[in-house]
C-alpha cells in the first residue's frame, strides 16, 4: 500500500515524500479514510506508531480544500496533547505535512510567556495544538474561541487523565460547538478512558494499533538484573561501548534523573536530563542537543519524555523499571520507529521483579536475560538503607542462581 492509494491530494503527498515516507503506517491506512470520510475515531495506539500524520494528513486535506481565501482565517481544527514537547512535535508534523498547503497551524504551551503566543493568533490560524492549561488561559483571556473548530482531537488521552487534567479537557470540550468531527486518541483503554471516549465522539469507527503489533516485536530488548546501589556502575560500563552514539535514559523521579547526569559528567560523559523542574527552554535546548547528537545521554523522567521524537534513537535504557506496565511499552516505543534498529535495555533490581513480571505479562514475552555483565544482583532480599547492601559481598552465589560472573570479560 502507498500514500498515493488513500486519495491524498498532490500537495500532501508531495511533502510526505519529502519528509520520506513511502509507506503508511497501519494506522494510517486504517485512520486516513475513515477522518477523510468525516466519521469520529477512536484509536488505540502510541506514539512511535505514526499516529500524528494519521490524524495530521486528512486533516490537512479537509481543510485545504474547503479553505475560503476571502476570509480571515478561524481555528477550524484544534489539536490537544497533555505535554509541551508532544505539542511542539505536533505543530512541526503539521507544518511538514502541510508546507505545500496555504494552511496555518500555530501551537500554544504554558511555561514560556503568552505574548507570542497570542500575537501568532491574532495573525490568524487554520489549526490550533495546544496543552490543556494554556488553551484555557487563553480561551478565558478571550484570545482563542473555539465555536469554528470542524475537527477536534484529543491526544495521548490516557496520559492527560494521568496528569490530573481530567476537568480542563471536560472544560474544552464544553466550550467546543456540538456539530464536529472528534477524534479520540489514546495508548490503552481502561473503563475510565472509555468513559471519556463516549462523551466526545459520535458513531465512531474504532481503530487500533496493539503494542505486541508493532513496537514490543521490533525493539530488542534485555534486562540485566543489578542491585539498586550498581546501577550507575553499569551504565557506565555499558556507556563504554561506542556503539551507543546516543542513549534515553529514564527514571522514575526528577531527583534520580539529576543524580544519574552528575555520575556521567563526572566521567565526562555529556549528559543532560530533562524533566518538570526545568523551564521549558532548557528542556527545548536539551532535546534540540540531543535530537543534534551533542549530548550523548538525555536522562528524562516519564511525563518529560512523552513527546519526545527523536530520528535514528537506537538506545533506551530503563534505569528504573516503571511500575505501570504500560509505560515501559511507552518508553521503548522511542526508539525502534519508523522500521529503524531499537535495543531498549533494563535494569532491575529485587524490589522491580513483580513490575518485570507485569511487563512480560503485558508483552506477552520474555525479556532476554543478560548474565554476563560485572554487576550481578547479590541481594535478592534488600533492607532499606542502600550503604549496608553494598557492603554485603560475602553472600552465597546460590542467591543468584542465573547469572554467571566469572563468563564476564573485561574490556
Ligand atoms: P508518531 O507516532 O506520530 O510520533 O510518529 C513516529 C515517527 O514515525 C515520527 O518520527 C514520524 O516522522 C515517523 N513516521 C510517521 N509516519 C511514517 C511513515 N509512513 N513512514 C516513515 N516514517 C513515518
Amino acid at each position: 500500500m502507498k500514500f498515493e492509494s488513500l486519495n491524498i491530494i498532490e500537495p500532501i503527498l508531495k511533502s510526505l515524500k519529502e519528509e520520506g515516507y513511502t509507506i503508511p503506517t497501519p494506522i494510517q491506512v486504517q485512520a486516513i479514510p475513515i477522518v477523510l470520510n468525516g466519521t469520529d475515531l477512536i484509536g488505540c495506539a502510541q506514539t512511535g506508531t505514526g499516529k500524528t500524520a494519521a490524524f495530521a494528513v486528512p486533516i490537512l486535506q479537509i481543510l485545504s480544500k474547503n479553505r475560503a481565501f476571502d476570509r480571515k482565517r478561524k481555528i477550524r481544527s484544534l489539536v490537544v496533547t497533555p505535554t509541551r514537547e508532544l505539542a511542539i512535535q505536533i505543530e512541526e508534523s503539521f507544518k511538514a505535512y502541510g508546507r505545500h498547503t496555504s494552511l496555518k497551524c500555530t501551537v500554544v504551551f504554558g511555561g514560556v510567556p503568552q505574548n507570542p503566543q497570542v500575537a501568532a493568533l491574532q495573525n490568524g490560524v487554520d489549526i490550533l495544538v495546544a496543552t490543556p492549561g494554556r488553551l484555557l488561559d487563553l480561551m478565558n483571556q478571550g484570545y482563542i474561541s473555539l465555536k469554528d473548530i470542524e475537527i477536534f482531537v484529543l491526544d495521548e488521552a490516557d496520559r492527560m487523565l494521568d496528569m490530573g487534567f481530567i476537568h480542563d479537557v471536560k472544560r474544552i470540550i464544553a466550550a467546543l460547538p456540538q456539530k464536529r468531527q472528534s477524534l479520540f486518541f489514546s495508548a490503552t483503554m481502561p473503563p475510565a478512558i472509555v468513559k471519556l471516549a463516549g462523551s466526545i465522539v459520535y458513531k465512531p469507527v474504532k481503530v487500533e494499533v496493539t503494542p505486541s503489533a508493532s513496537t514490543v516485536d521490533i525493539v530488542n530488548q534485555y534486562v540485566y538484573f543489578t542491585d539498586k546501589v550498581n546501577k550507575s556502575a553499569l551504565l557506565l560500563e555499558l556507556l563504554k561501548d561506542e556503539k551507543i552514539k546516543t542513549a534515553l535514559v529514564f527514571t522514575r523521579t526528577k531527583f534520580g534523573a539529576d543524580k544519574v547526569v552528575k555520575v556521567l559528567k563526572k566521567k565526562n560523559i555529556i549528559a543532560e536530563s530533562i524533566h518538570g523542574n526545568k523551564t521549558q527552554n532548557t528542556r527545548q535546548r536539551a532535546l534540540s542537543n540531543f535530537k543534534a547528537q551533542k549530548t550523548r545521554v538525555l536522562v528524562a523522567t516519564d511525563i518529560a519524555a512523552r513527546g519526545i521524537d527523536v530520528d535514528d534513537l537506537e538506545y533506551v535504557i530503563n534505569y528504573e523499571i516503571p511500575n505501570i506496565s504500560e509505560t515501559y511499552v511507552h518508553r521503548i516505543g522511542r526508539t525502534g520507529r519508523a522500521g529503524a534498529n531499537g535495543t531498549a535495555i533494563s535494569f532491575c533490581d529485587a524490589e522491580e521483579m513483580a513490575y518485570l513480571k507485569d511487563i512480560e505479562k503485558l508483552i506477552t514475552k520474555k525479556i532476554q536475560v543478560i548474565e554476563d555483565h560485572p554487576y550481578p544482583l547479590l541481594d535478592l532480599h534488600p533492607v532499606k538503607a542502600p550503604k549496608q547492601q553494598h557492603q554485603n559481598h560475602n553472600r552465597p552465589k546460590s542467591f543468584a542462581p542465573k547469572i554467571n560472573r566469572d563468563n564476564w570479560k573485561r574490556r
